[in-house]
Order: structure tokens, then sequence, then C-alpha cells
């Protein structure tokens, strides 16, 4: 996996999966544009990763804003001279039901998880047809394919991002764009210490995160960087439109795991 010659889009990439991405395709000669709402914390990752090898640039872009993604697509073409690979992954999390989200938490949230993907799809593609083709990866979650209580507007999201990457597989397949989205358990990151720390019991909330995995443990940002950089590369060439679970067997057992510790006999071997 060298991806020298190929300039790397992240989004959120100032944090979390989005730094751990960033880290990975440095290291293996990239051309990286750091994209963050956050200026200090991207200026100090662009700066962390100009040591490790390649060009590293921080733009600073809210994804969720239509005129700042196009302007910004076009000041990094002009840097770099074009894009190949875009890493859809900036994220938020909020937490309420149907009837307790407010309208602004709504858009909030579709806007900056799932707008966004679309907004930087649709000015990143047609820089990437101009190369010949390229490759899209969407950061999911477990919660594109199942649901966390309390979280209406961030799965909502989650389940868009991957009707947005099957379309994308669809519709630019013929270009030689593929795109496809990975769906992370629990990852260590700034947004889940900052999630745990809302309830009324920090410590027991992350030992829940590790439980919650078949492996005991949650994952790691650049365990989840680790598969984002392999689909991004050619030899994930016979993979688009796929949504692959790095979730350290998260959504494996049926019924959650207490149906494994306190169910059937059989679940005991
Ligand atoms: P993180 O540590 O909070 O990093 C997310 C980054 O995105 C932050 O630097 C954040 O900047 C930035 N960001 C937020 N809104 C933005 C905007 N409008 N424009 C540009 N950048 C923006 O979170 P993470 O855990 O690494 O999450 C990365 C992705 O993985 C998200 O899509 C998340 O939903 C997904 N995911 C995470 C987990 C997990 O357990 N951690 C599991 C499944 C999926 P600020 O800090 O300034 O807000």
């Amino acid at each position: 996996m060298n991806f020298k010659n190929k300039v790397v889009v992240v989004t959120g990439a100032a944090s979390g999966i989005g730094l751990a991405c960033c880290r990975e395709f440095a290291g293996r000669d990239a051309s990286v544009a750091i994209i963050d709402l956050d200026q200090k914390t991207g200026k100090r990752a662009a700066q962390e990763l100009r040591e490790i090898a390649g060009q590293v640039e921080f733009f600073g872009i809210d994804v969720s804003k239509r005129a700042q993604v196009q302007a910004g697509v076009a000041r990094i073409v002009k840097k770099y001279g074009g894009i190949d690979v875009l890493i859809n992954n900036a994220g938020i999390q909020r937490y309420a039901s149907a009837t307790t989200c407010s309208e602004k938490d709504w858009d909030l949230v579709l806007s900056v998880n799932l707008k966004s993907a679309f907004l930087m799809s649709k000015y990143v593609i047609p820089e990437m047809i101009k190369r010949g083709g390229g490759a899209i990866v969407i950061t999911g979650s477990v919660q594109s394919v199942a649901a966390v209580g309390n979280s209406v507007h961030y799965v909502v999201s989650k389940h868009g991002l991957l009707g947005l990457t099957r379309s994308l597989a669809l519709d630019y397949a013929r270009h030689n764009i593929r795109a496809n989205c990975v769906l992370p358990g629990a990852i260590d990151t700034p947004m889940l210490r900052w999630a745990v720390s809302l309830g009324p019991d920090p410590a027991g909330a992350l030992a829940a995160c590790d439980r919650m995995h078949l492996r005991g443990t949650m994952g790691r940002p650049e365990e989840v960087a680790r598969v984002i950089a392999f689909l991004a590369s050619d030899l994930a060439s016979f993979m688009t439109g796929a949504a692959v679970a790095v979730d350290g067997g998260m959504l494996i057992p049926a019924g959650g795991l207490a149906s494994q510790e306190q169910g059937l006999p059989a679940a005991k071997p």
C-alpha cells in the first residue's frame, strides 16, 4: 500500500480516526490535505505529520457549508494539482429521540455527518474524473446498519452515509471511482471520551464500551485507519459499494452479548 504521487483529502482530520488516517497515509508517502474546523489542532496535526513524510497542509473548512467546501476544494486543487482519494470522516455525536430532538440539532447532525459527505463528493469527484479515477471511503458506523437508543439523528445520518456510498459506487464506476464505507464499533477517540463523560459513571461507561466487542476491548483509531487506507488503495481494486465492519465483532451476536453471557446453554462452549 503506497500512495506516492497520490493526493489524499481527509475530513474531520485533526482528531481521532481522521488524524489516524492522516498518519497512515502520510506514512505511506501520500500528500495529505487535513480538513477540520479546529484551526489550532489542525495546524498542530499538519506540523506533526510533516515530520513523517510527504506534503501535508491544513485547510480550515466547515464541511457542512457548501460555499466553504467548494472554495476549499478549489484551494486544495490549486495547491496539490488534483485529488485522488477522499476520506469523508467528519462527524459529531448528539443524543436525543424523535420526540426530544430539536429541529436545530436534527439539522446540525444531518448537515455535519451526512450533507458534508455529499458536498465533498460533489466537488471532489469532478477532480477525480480529471485524473482518470479515484477512491472514496466514508466513515459510517455500526449505526449505519443497527440502532443505538436515544440517537435518532446520529443513526439516521449514519444509515444515510451507507446509501450515499452505494449511490456513489453505482454512479461513478464508469469513471473508475470506487466508494466504500467502514462501520467502526466503539473507538477510543476524543468523541467517545466526550460521550462517556456525559453520564453519571464515565468509568463504568468506558468499561461497557470495552465489553461490547468480542475481543473485550474498544478499537483504536489506527485500527480503523489501516482498513480505510486499504480500501483507498489499489489492493482493494475489486471492492466498491461495500460496507466493511471494523467493529471487533460487535455486530455478530444476535441478541447482543447478554444472550451469550446469560442465554442458551449452547452459548457456553
Ligand atoms: P473526533 O475525535 O471528535 O474527530 C472528529 C473531527 O471532526 C474533530 O476534529 C471535529 O472538529 C471535526 N469536525 C466536526 N465537525 C466538523 C465540520 N463541520 N467540519 C469539519 N470538521 C468537523 O471523532 P472520531 O471519534 O474520530 O469520529 C470520526 C468519525 O468516526 C465520525 O464520523 C464518527 O461518527 C465516526 N465513528 C466514531 C466512532 C467512535 O467510537 N469514536 C464509532 C463509529 C463511527 P471539532 O473537534 O472542532 O468539533
